[in-house]
């Protein structure tokens, strides 16, 4: 009798590689002064990692689901989950570091090269110094201005528009590299924007994988100059977060065809998110 089930049982606890999904969470600035809907406070962020381990998932690191994505590493674990943080606010040095060191969760921070060292909101080059020699961090590009480039591309002459968008891939990437000691292949696109040529010029200037802001969990099948991440807001606390990830796996499991956040500017997708939190409360 128990081998009879047993091939049931498998069937129903595992998923297979290719229906497997897992959120990749995106943090921007963490601080008790808020500064617009995506600061989470302290409080609340370590209350959303307990959360997340109280609940049964795994906090890996990135780049072991980018080791699976593109082929070079197992499957994470089912209920696995990915934080990342993007821009290089110092609140994530000053605030959000102890909190992740606390409880030993791992970190991928995508920069915006121009603002390192420049302004009291980004980190320093010597704090990113510090960051990359710490195991529970990778660093990562998110361009070198942080520009719209849809803004840009409506702005440009053509040519002067694809010399642009190799300036701001390539350049942070190699600002990056010069400073640390890892090659830098991942990139967060600003403001989730991303197209097709966009895509090319980040595969073109070295780039083995990207990032975009779309609110659903991460399949072998999405695109892998465009893996969708979900935004965190500062309200998606307890049962709200696990609401956030439930809507982000209901996402993953409808077709390509059904996304419907792709190219949506990143205030809307708050909203857009604000307003998913009210159906499914
Ligand atoms: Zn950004």
């Amino acid at each position: 009798m128990l081998r009879l089930l047993l091939p049931l049982a498998l069937t129903i606890c595992c998923l297979s590689a290719a229906d497997l999904s897992v959120p990749i969470l995106c943090y921007h600035r963490i601080r008790e002064a808020p500064i617009g809907a995506t600061t989470v406070t302290p409080e609340n962020f370590r209350n959303q990692l307990m959360t997340l381990t109280a609940n049964g998932y795994r906090i890996i690191p990135l780049s072991d689901l980018v080791a699976w994505r593109l082929g070079t590493g197992a499957a994470p674990a089912e209920h696995s989950v990915v934080i990342t943080f993007d821009d290089g606010h110092a609140s994530f040095y000053d605030n959000a570091k102890p909190i992740l060191d606390s409880l030993h969760v791992p970190v991928t921070m995508f920069l915006v090269t121009s603002c390192i060292s420049h302004g009291t909101y980004c980190v320093g080059w010597d704090q990113v110094a510090s960051l990359e020699r710490d195991p529970l961090v990778d660093l990562e590009s998110h361009t070198v201005d942080h520009p719209n480039f849809s803004r840009q591309q409506r702005r440009l002459a053509s040519a002067s528009y694809d010399h642009y968008v190799d300036g701001e891939l390539a350049q942070s990437k190699s600002a990056l590299e010069a400073k640390l000691s890892h090659p830098v292949e991942m990139l967060a696109w600003p403001y989730g924007i991303y197209t097709p040529g966009l895509l090319e010029s980040a595969a073109k200037d070295g780039y083995e994988i990207g990032f975009s802001v779309e609110c659903r969990s991460a399949k072998l099948a999405d695109p892998k100059m465009a893996m969708p991440r979900c935004m965190v807001l500062n309200t998606d606390t307890g049962d709200n977060l696990l609401h956030l990830l439930k809507l982000a796996d209901a996402e993953a499991a409808k077709s390509s065809t059904e996304h419907k956040w792709r190219l949506m500017p990143r205030a809307n997708q708050v909203l857009v998110s604000k307003a998913a939190h009210e159906l499914l409360r």
